[in-house]
């Protein structure tokens, strides 16, 4: 009997844990093992990783990540009600599954892993997006992670996979693309969860590019994009005026025509933008 196969139903987990769902935890779980694992599946080859889990709850996809082979998975928690049943897929998989109890926002996982890492979750979409940010946003690139598996409502999943020219397109579609290939591998509908969300939700996968698709420093990057996206109705020249005194010969300079909104303009336009601002 394989491991998986000797630990119980997550239906009786939940049940033996008195594990009732609290919204303020935002707690969707995932109880179909078919539907981890192919979750598990989906964030690629595991077995020389080290595999980040944030929000593990009864354990769905912990069990699907290390299933699928994963050298070891660390998983933050911030419901102690949930450690038993953690603790249980600790003991079928021994020495495979750290458990660390407390706020993902709060705990530097990077003492705990050894690269190659790769992270999973289905979290709660607030701490998702704000995560997601983060780790897309570090201090230097390549980041400590060879990609991200992540849970989110599907019109979240749509705004990082949005191309120019349609309204999910912004903010998050550049950060996510600038320097990682984006994509949907997955909808799930709400009754896939228990209990259900209100939203249809979409797992996006994002694999980290050695370097960033075209140059730009990060920090001008984001003030560009933000100060364009901020007022998107308007034109760039009138949108980005607070960005540099000259702005309409900064945008002629990077191609980009001044009468443009900030919703026609690819992701190449923005970083010939931060480098024409950026110049002295
Ligand atoms: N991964 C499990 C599944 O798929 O069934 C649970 C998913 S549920 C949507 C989100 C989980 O994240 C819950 O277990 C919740 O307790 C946990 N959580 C919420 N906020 C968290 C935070 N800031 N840090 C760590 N875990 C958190």
């Amino acid at each position: 009997m394989s491991a998986i196969d000797s630990l119980p139903p997550l239906r009786d987990v939940i049940r033996a844990h008195d594990l009732r769902a609290r919204k303020s935890m935002g707690q969707n779980f995932l109880l179909d093992l078919n539907l981890t694992a192919k979750i598990a599946r989906a964030a690629g080859d595991l077995t020389a990783c080290d595999v980040l889990e944030i929000g593990p709850g009864p354990g769905g996809l912990t069990r699907g990540l290390l299933a699928e082979g994963a050298r070891h998975v660390l998983a933050i928690e911030k419901d102690s009600r949930c450690l038993p049943p953690l603790g249980e897929i600790a003991e079928a998989y021994p020495g495979r599954l750290t458990v660390l109890e407390g706020d993902a926002l709060q705990i530097d996982p990077l003492v705990h892993l050894t690269p190659p890492i790769r992270v999973a979750a289905n979290l709660p979409y607030n701490v998702g997006t704000e995560l997601l940010v983060r780790w897309l946003t570090p201090g230097t690139w390549p980041p400590f992670w060879q990609s991200l598996t992540l849970m989110f409502q599907r019109e979240v999943a749509e705004r990082i996979v949005a191309q120019p020219g349609s309204k999910a397109y912004g903010r998050l579609a550049i950060l996510a693309q600038w320097r990682s290939d984006a994509r949907i591998v997955l909808q799930l509908p709400p009754d896939a969860f228990t209990p259900p969300p209100k939203v249809s939700s979409s797992v996006v996968h994002l694999t980290a590019l050695p370097e960033a698709r075209f140059p730009a420093d990060a920090e001008v990057l984001s003030r560009v994009v933000a100060a364009a996206f901020n007022q998107r109705r308007k034109m760039l020249r009138a949108a980005l005026k607070g960005v540099a005194p000259d702005i309409e010969d900064r945008l002629i300079s990077a191609g980009l025509k001044p009468t443009d909104r900030a919703e026609q303009v690819p992701l190449e336009g923005f970083c010939a933008l931060a480098r024409a601002v950026a110049e002295t």
